[in-house]
């Protein structure tokens, strides 16, 4: 590795929650990670956006003036418990498979950047910015691998929604956003008891839409699923946004993790023990000019291996130095199914912004 210049290192992705090893690169503050980004050995993806509680350095939070309000405009409130759901369903998985999903999470606060709208509605400054740009060059990384090493992958973004405590609601953009994973495994895959959300169900979970109806105006997927479950990115992606009863205490995430966890597990093994396509060209892995994000991309600058896998720090553009280390083999060892119930009582309001 190349030596460091501390002073292009803005952002450290750790995984001290989960007693990883830390990337070599220091944040210049001592602060926490404003990013958590990690590398897995599955073709699914785990991100979530609007858990964070961290200021970002040099940030002032954003006002949102003259800008869109509600659903895909401006709105900064946090969604409680997201961030270690996430977490731990990541670490779920791993317990199951014996393989890691890939992983990111935002540290900070949306108040400063909201990593589920376009960048032109994202930030108000130029410290946001980069941490924004940290937490999406994350995103493609691990879409990008995902399509080389597994020929796609699942992408489930993980939300907080106050409409309905004991309901999920799944968001693709009623099937824009997972058509190529319908395009491969057929419409089953979607809608229907092999789906994401019929397979919740079938676990006891109250989801919406049900038996194949349209999705929740309001929770039908953000800038995250819309940017990486195109047909360009070669992934598919989903927006899962919670209820209460799944995330806002210890006891409700460790109730909901195992879950979701097995559920997420299933489905990354449609992709490991489908044919692979042909291979990964690179109209696979870069989206269109009008969904490219602003230049310039973050480059991985260290790696170390975690227990969940390889993470990646991120420093300024031009001090790589090289890929991620390779990872462990793709295929995970088999596991079984569970039937877990869960009360199913709901009362629903209003969707309020994902
Ligand atoms: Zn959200």
């Amino acid at each position: 590795m190349r030596p460091l210049t501390a002073s292009l290192v803005r952002y450290l992705a750790i995984v001290a929650a989960l007693g990883g090893v830390p990337c070599a690169a220091q944040p210049q503050q001592g602060s926490a990670p404003l990013v958590i980004a990690r590398s897995g050995d599955l073709p699914l993806l785990i991100s979530a956006p609007h858990g964070g509680t961290l200021a970002v350095p040099g940030s002032s939070p954003r006002k949102g003036e003259g800008q869109p309000k509600g659903a895909s405009g401006y709105f900064t409130g946090r969604d409680n418990g997201v961030e270690e759901l996430a977490q731990e369903t990541a670490a779920e998985v791993k317990r199951i498979t014996g393989n890691a999903p890939y992983l990111v999470v935002a540290s900070f606060h949306r108040k400063y950047a909201d990593c589920n709208r376009p960048p032109s509605l994202a930030t108000e400054d130029d410290a946001a910015r980069a941490v924004y740009m940290e937490y999406h060059d994350a995103m493609r990384r691990a879409c990008a691998e995902m399509v080389a090493r597994w020929g796609g992958g699942l992408v489930i973004d993980i939300h907080g929604q106050g409409s309905s405590r004991s309901t999920v609601y799944r968001g693709t953009k009623n099937g824009l956003s997972t058509a190529t994973m319908r395009d491969r495994f057929g419409p089953g895959v979607h809608n229907g008891p092999e789906s994401l959300i019929g397979r919740l169900a079938a676990r006891g979970w109250t989801v919406h839409p049900e038996a194949g109806g349209r999705e929740q105006a309001g929770f039908t997927g953000g800038y995250i699923t819309q940017t990486y479950g195109a047909r360009e990115m070669g992934t598919d992606a989903v927006q899962l946004e919670f209820g209460a009863d799944f995330r806002s205490t210890p006891a409700a995430r460790t109730a909901a993790a195992p879950i979701l966890a097995r559920t997420l597990a299933e489905m990354a093994r449609i992709y490991l023990d489908a044919p692979r396509r042909a291979p990964a060209t690179k109209s696979d892995v870069e989206p269109p000019p009008n969904r490219r994000l602003p230049p310039p991309p973050m480059q991985p600058i260290a790696a170390g291996t975690s227990a969940l896998g390889v993470e990646w720090c991120y420093a300024s553009a031009g001090t790589s130095s090289g890929p991620p280390r390779a990872m462990a083999g793709a295929k995970g060892q088999p596991w079984k199914s569970s039937t877990t119930s869960r009360a199913a009582s709901s009362s629903r309001r209003a969707p309020r912004p994902a």
